[in-house]
C-alpha cells in the first residue's frame, strides 16, 4: 500500500521526519487539510493564512519534482479533517499515515483521535517530532522534572544538543510514480507579498542574507528601525523551515565552533522558542488561556474603550501607536515593541492579557499560540519565567532609547513625521491639536502608580 504524508506546520521538503520516513517505507502521496472555521476559532490572522496558502503552492512544486503528488483540500474543523483522511486512505489504498506532532491542546486531542480510529481499521500511524531542535521531554532537571526558568533551562538544553544528532534530514530521493494533479481548493487569503516571500526557499534565503549579518544581530536587534533580525518567524510558525535548520545554518556560519553556537545571541533566542513549546506541551491547560501562574494576581478593570484605542494605534503615546500601526499594515511587530505594546496594554490600561493576546493573533503572520502566550504571560507576569510585576516599561523612555531619532515614529505615525527628535517622543498639546494626534489615553505616572499597588 502507499504511505500518506499529512502536512500541517511543516511545509517543507527538507528536515521533515515524517515525509523522509515514509519515502524509506514505499510510495509517498501527500495531503494538506485547512481547517477553515477552526482556525478562525483559533484566531488566526488572515495574514497567515494566505502565507500558509502560497506556500503549499511552493510545496507541491517541490514535492512534484520529487514525484510525490499533494492534495490541498479544506474543511471546517478538525474533525472533518480526521473524515477526509480515512476518505483518501480507503481511496488510496494508504496502509500508513505519517505526520509530524503539533503541540497545543486540539490538535493533541485530534491526533488521538484519528490514531485510535485508523489503528482499529489497520492503517499504520507514524509520528514524529520535526518542530523541535531536540525532542519534547529531552530536557529535564535533575529531580526529572521539566525547568520552570529559561537560563537553567538553556544550559541543560546546550548539554543534551551536544550529544544529540544536529544534521538536519535532507530531502527525500526522487520516486517513480506517475499522478495528475488534482484540483486544488481556494482558501487563500491576502497578506502583504512585498514584505513576505512565501515557501521554503524563500525562507532558506532570507536565512542566509541575515547569517551574513549575525554578527551585528546583538547590537541591532532592539532598534525597531532598522532591519537587524531574522524575520523569519512567519516561516518558523508554518514550518517552511525548522527551528533545527537554523541552528545547524549557524553552527555552519560559525565553521562548527560550537562555543560560538551556543554563546550566539540569535541561537538563544530560537531556544526560547524551544521553551515556549515545552512549557506548552508540559502544561496543556495554557491552550485554555490559564494563567501559567495560578496565583497571579489578575485585577483586569481596563475596558473596551482603552482596548480599542490600543488596537487602532491611538493611544496617544507615539511609540506605541507606531507599534501597533505596524502590526496592522504589516502582519508583524517587532519584539522590543511587541514587549512595550503588551506592557502597555496589561499593566498600564489594565486591560485583561488574554485580549492582546487574541489580537495579536488576529493580526500576526507570525502566529504561534506557544510564542504568542508565552511572551503575553511574560510581560503580563503571569508567566513560567516572567517579568515580575514591578516591571513596567515606560513607554517614553523605551522610546527615547530605541527609536533615539524618532525614525520609526516618523514611519507609522506620519502625522508626526515633521517633529524633531526632542519632541516626537512626546509632543505638546499644541503640537497634538495641530497635528490631529490623540491626547495620552491614560496618565502614565498615575497608571504606574495603579499597577504596582495592585499587582503587588
Ligand atoms: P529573530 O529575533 O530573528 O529570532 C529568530 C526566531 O526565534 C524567531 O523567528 C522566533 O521563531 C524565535 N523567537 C525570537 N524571540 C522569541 C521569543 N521571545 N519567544 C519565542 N520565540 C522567539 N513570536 C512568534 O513567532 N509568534 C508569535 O505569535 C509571537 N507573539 C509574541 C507576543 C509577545 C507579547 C511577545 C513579547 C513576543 C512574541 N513573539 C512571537 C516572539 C518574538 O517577538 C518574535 O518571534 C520575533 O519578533 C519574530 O521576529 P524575527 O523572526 O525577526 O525574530
Amino acid at each position: 500500500g502507499k504511505k500518506l504524508v499529512w502536512f500541517r506546520q511543516d511545509l517543507r521538503i527538507h528536515d521533515n521526519p515524517a515525509l523522509y520516513q515514509a519515502s524509506q517505507d514505499g510510495e509517498v502521496i501527500g495531503v494538506f487539510i485547512e481547517a477553515r472555521k477552526q482556525r478562525q476559532q483559533h484566531h488566526e490572522a488572515e495574514a497567515k493564512v494566505g502565507f500558509i496558502y502560497d506556500s503549499l503552492i511552493e510545496l507541491r512544486k517541490e514535492l512534484n519534482a520529487l514525484g510525490v503528488p499533494l492534495d490541498i483540500l479544506s474543511c471546517d474543523y478538525f474533525e472533518d479533517q480526521v473524515e477526509l483522511l480515512c476518505e483518501i486512505i480507503k481511496e488510496n489504498n494508504v496502509d500508513g499515515i505519517y505526520f509530524n506532532n503539533e503541540y497545543p491542546l486540539n490538535e493533541t486531542k485530534r491526533d488521538a483521535a484519528l490514531e485510535t480510529k485508523l489503528k482499529e481499521c489497520g492503517v499504520e500511524v507514524q509520528r514524529f517530532h520535526g518542530d523541535l531542535a531536540l525532542e519534547p521531554g529531552l530536557v529535564k532537571n535533575k529531580q526529572g522534572e521539566p525547568y520552570k526558568v529559561f537560563t537553567p533551562y538553556k544550559k541543560a538544553w546546550i548539554e543534551k544538543h551536544k550529544t544529540a544528532p544536529i544534521e538536519p534530514l535532507p530531502k527525500p530521493d526522487k520516486q517513480n510514480s506517475e499522478f495528475t494533479e488534482q484540483v486544488t481548493s481556494e482558501f487563500t487569503q491576502e497578506y502583504r507579498k512585498d514584505l513576505w516571500s512565501a515557501g521554503e526557499n524563500a525562507a532558506y534565503e532570507k536565512l542566509e542574507s541575515f547569517l551574513n549579518d549575525v554578527d551585528l544581530y546583538k547590537d541591532k536587534r532592539d532598534i525597531p528601525s532598522v532591519a537587524g533580525t531574522s524575520m523569519l518567524s512567519a516561516h518558523l510558525a508554518i514550518g517552511t523551515i525548522s527551528g533545527k535548520q537554523c541552528i545547524h545554518a549557524l553552527l555552519r556560519h560559525y565553521e562548527g565552533d560550537e562555543a560560538k553556537l551556543y554563546g550566539d545571541t540569535w541561537f538563544s533566542e530560537l531556544v526560547w522558542r524551544e521553551f515556549y513549546r515545552q512549557l506548552l506541551i508540559d502544561n496543556p491547560r495554557l491552550a485554555k488561556h490559564e494563567a501559567y501562574n495560578l496565583d497571579a494576581k489578575e485585577t483586569w478593570t481596563g475596558g473596551q474603550d482603552l482596548f480599542k484605542a490600543w488596537k487602532q494605534g491611538q493611544t496617544g503615546f507615539p511609540i506605541i501607536d507606531a507599534a501597533m500601526r505596524q502590526l496592522n499594515q504589516t502582519g508583524w511587530m517587532h519584539n522590543r515593541l511587541r514587549m512595550n505594546a503588551a506592557m502597555f496594554l496589561n499593566k498600564l490600561c489594565l486591560v485583561d492579557w488574554r485580549w492582546g493576546e487574541r489580537y495579536f493573533m488576529q493580526t500576526l503572520i507570525d502566529g504561534d499560540f506557544a510564542s504568542n502566550n508565552g511572551g503575553w504571560q511574560w510581560c503580563s507576569s503571569t508567566g513560567a519565567d516572567s517579568a515580575p510585576y514591578f516591571r513596567i516599561m515606560s513607554p517614553l523612555s523605551q522610546s527615547k532609547r530605541f527609536d533615539a531619532n524618532g525614525d520609526f515614529i516618523r514611519k507609522y505615525v506620519p502625522e508626526l513625521k515633521e517633529l524633531d527628535k526632542k519632541s516626537i517622543h512626546e509632543p505638546s498639546k499644541a503640537q497634538r491639536e495641530s497635528l490631529g494626534y490623540p491626547e495620552p489615553i491614560i496618565d502614565y505616572k498615575e497608571a504606574r502608580k495603579k499597577a504596582l499597588e495592585l499587582l503587588a
